[in-house]
């Protein structure tokens, strides 16, 4: 068990709650690096109740083993953290826009959509080698010829860019990759997330469709525990009962995964509508309900598109959104770019 010691507190208090803690045959020690703040428990710590600690009115929070969000809770982090990307910055008043098509096509494809979104202040490019769809007779991705048209298109524009892992054993060729999108689909795919702890690269961790806030903490808990702590945390959309978009877009997970947790949220408004027509105002409301981003599917040529052509904007419409981004940001008090 940890708990959060609060700042400024009397003295004789905390030394009193050690005292109940050693009545009740715990060990308490330090964690290092919280300065006196976070203890660690041992022994048997359901001996003794959250309100009995909670009495001496010097405690913040308890984390217990099954509900132990050590590395993702505010808790612990009380400032928003503010990862940095390859100099972009993600977090506490910076939106980002990650933008570029659902899959690399070609070359051609890659390039230009990636100078269009550039011109238009997109800060990162997207794109996907690994298509993990739905149908195994859909189209797969390019894979590492993917990969390397990406590189190409980073060169030529210097954009950072972020690409969907989708196995392990594909983790070395993802070394120049500046952002690794962990999908939906895999947010649980715990091995991976294990191997993705052990590197120091920004991971971007989508929420499953079926998944809870907390099971999304508990994934990023797992490539933070192995060290790596550059997490960004995406709300996708999720499976509810109303079949007119192809995932309900949960707004209020922004707030609500803020509340819980100082890593940066930003969100996808193109798998969660799934429309086009939706995500422009899905990204205008995520941006006015505290997200520190968006990731954005655009296409040079929607209609014809290898993946995902019916919620990817034109370049076009996607230069019209970023007008109206920089409206809002400025209004909102949010940085563009830094
Ligand atoms: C994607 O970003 O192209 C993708 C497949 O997203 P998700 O994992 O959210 O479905
Ligand atoms: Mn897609």
């Amino acid at each position: 068990m940890r708990i959060v010691v609060k700042d400024n507190v009397n003295e004789l208090a905390v030394e009193k709650l050690k005292e109940e803690l050693k009545i009740h045959k715990l060990d308490v020690s330090s964690v290092d690096g919280y300065n006196n703040s976070v203890w660690n428990i041992e022994g048997e710590t359901s001996k003794i109740t959250d309100k009995q600690i909670l009495n001496y009115g010097v405690v913040y929070a308890i984390l217990r083993e099954n509900e132990s969000y050590q590395e993702t809770d505010r808790a612990f982090h009380p400032n928003d953290t503010i990862i940095d990307v390859s100099g972009i910055k993600v977090g506490n008043g910076y939106f980002q826009v990650i933008a570029g098509p659902c899959a690399i096509e070609n070359e051609n494809q890659i390039i230009h959509i990636a100078e269009q979104v550039k011109k238009s202040g997109a800060s990162m490019l997207r794109g996907g080698a690994y298509k993990p769809r739905t149908s195994p007779y859909s189209f797969q991705g390019l894979r590492e010829e993917g990969l390397k048209l990406l590189l190409e298109a980073k060169r030529i524009t210097g954009l950072p860019v972020v690409s969907e892992i989708t196995r392990l054993e594909s983790i070395d060729l993802f070394d120049s990759v500046d952002v690794i999108q962990v999908g939906a689909r895999n947010m649980q795919n715990y091995e991976l997330l294990k191997e993705l702890g052990k590197l120091q690269k920004t991971i971007l961790l989508k929420r499953g469709f079926c998944n809870t806030i907390d099971e999304l903490l508990m994934s990023a808990e797992y490539i933070m525990a192995g060290g790596n702590k550059n997490v960004i945390l995406c709300e996708r959309g999720i499976r509810t009962f109303e079949p007119s978009m192809r995932n309900t877009l949960d707004i209020s997970a922004i707030p609500m995964i803020k509340s819980k947790s100082h890593l940066p949220v930003i969100v996808d408004p193109s798998h969660a509508g799934g429309i086009r027509k939706l995500v422009e105002p899905l990204t205008l409301a995520s941006l006015v309900a505290g997200a520190d981003g968006a990731i954005i599917e655009v296409h040079d040529n929607p209609d014809n598109a290898l993946c995902d052509g019916e919620q990817s904007l034109t370049c076009e419409m996607f230069d019209d959104m970023m007008s109206k981004i920089n409206g809002l940001a400025y209004f909102m008090r949010l940085n563009l770019k830094k």
